[in-house]
């Protein structure tokens, strides 16, 4: 039996702040990072993600509205998801992903609908309780400066809906 890979999903969310929830199957919860700007297809460009609460794994396909005045009010639509492959190495060395993410430098192969190739996770400093990572894509094949998915393809890739329509439809 080969061994199931671990699952990565990207919710946008319209809540107080629209934001792009980055999250990774690890040991059996999802990490997780909230990307203002989302991510981007371009290396060149340094994405802010800070990190937020581990979520449950049965939350990574979860679209509709969070209440109003419950934390993360607002609206909720699985805009990228796929499998990824853990690519960090130390001295050659495979290094885990938990173990990595610990560490606070991580590279992962996504196998998205819209996203796909290398991104590499990385922490402000050397202070584990720092929140402030950085995402940015990797040098390669699927690098690309001319995508911005983030607003060519804003639809969810369950539903074809947009963040703004799951608003409305659930609220009607
Ligand atoms: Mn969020």
């Amino acid at each position: 039996m080969s061994p199931k890979r671990p699952r990565f999903v990207i919710q946008k969310h319209a809540a107080s702040r629209l934001h792009y929830d980055v999250r990774l199957e690890v040991d059996g919860v999802l990490k997780s990072w909230a990307v203002p700007k989302g991510p981007s297809t371009d290396p060149r460009e340094k994405r802010l993600a800070m990190a937020v609460d581990d979520h449950s794994l049965g939350y990574a396909d979860f679209e509709g509205v969070i209440a109003e005045g419950e934390y993360g009010a607002g609206s909720v639509i699985v805009w990228d998801m796929g499998c990824y492959r853990n690519l960090t190495e130390r001295d050659g060395e495979e290094v885990p992903i938990a173990d990595a993410l610990e560490r606070g430098h991580a590279v992962v192969w996504l196998d998205g609908k819209k996203l796909r190739g290398a991104y590499a996770l990385n922490r402000f400093g050397r202070d584990p309780d720092e929140r402030r990572w950085l995402l940015v894509k990797v040098r390669d094949q699927d690098a690309d400066a001319r995508r911005n998915p983030v607003s060519t393809q804003p639809e969810s890739v369950l539903s074809g809906r947009m963040v703004e329509q799951v608003a409305e439809e659930e609220l009607a």
